[in-house]
């Protein structure tokens, strides 16, 4: 595990001089600052004007925003997951692998059925993605990820018990450490691997997608094994 020096949320912040000040921790519906990806949702809600084609909110525990612990940051939504249904993770793939893991250790209750109104809750968790609007082909451009870290900043900045991040991919890990104010090249992702910063400890995996998963670069053990360490490091 490498290691740094923590500091506090203030001293990613100094001085209260927050970086964001006017930044919410949820985008507006038609947030403007990724021209390519508000035509993207343009272009769906064009075409499927039932699903939610929006930035996806975060989602809480019932007890809101004091009752979390973990933090779980993934990509982006997907097209016919969290862009159609408004809830991370929800409704592709990726979602019956975090959904279950996160049940397994704790994070989680109620059966997960892939939609929005399934009766699931998380317990002392809370997801949200790097990204909040749906990439073409799954993949935003670092302009959009540097556009949307402001809400990731915020997101993680209104968890004032928040002790735990799981990273899901590169993408989502280095733009949690970019947010904490931290080098990159200081705390790289490695699947499995853990790093302190801003007085957190960040896990990182490789994403839950049906492609990682059916390649072989991430089984359901290894998955597993990273939230098995977020849950003994809470204990
Ligand atoms: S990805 Fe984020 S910053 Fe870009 S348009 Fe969507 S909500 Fe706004």
């Amino acid at each position: 595990m490498s290691t740094s020096t923590p500091i506090t949320a203030a001293g990613a912040h100094p001085g209260g001089a927050h970086p964001f000040a006017d930044t919410p921790a949820e985008p507006p519906r038609d947030c403007p600052r990724c021209p390519r990806l508000a035509a993207f949702r343009e272009e769906w809600r064009a075409k499927e004007p039932a699903w939610h084609n929006a930035p996806v909110p975060s989602l809480l525990p019932p007890d809101g925003p004091d009752g979390v612990r973990l933090l779980v940051v993934g990509l982006a939504p997907g097209l016919r997951g969290a862009n159609r249904t408004g809830r991370p993770f929800t409704g592709d793939y990726a979602g019956d692998l975090l959904y279950a893991t996160l049940t397994r250790y704790g994070f989680a209750n109620g059966r997960f059925a892939a939609r929005p109104d399934d009766g699931l809750a998380l317990i002392g968790a809370a997801i949200t993605n790097s990204v909040r609007c749906v990439p073409p082909e799954n993949k935003p451009v670092g302009a959009e990820i540097n556009a949307c870290r402001p809400f990731l900043t915020e997101t993680i900045d209104r968890l004032p018990n928040l002790r735990a991040i799981v990273t899901l991919g590169k993408i989502a890990h280095d733009s949690t450490i970019r947010t904490l104010g931290g080098r990159v090249a200081a705390h790289p992702f490695r699947h499995a691997g853990a790093t302190d910063l801003a007085g957190l400890r960040i896990f990182s995996s490789y994403h839950c997608s049906r492609y990682n998963t059916n390649t072989g670069r991430l089984t359901t053990e290894m998955f597993e094994a990273v939230f098995a360490e977020a849950a003994a490091f809470l204990r």
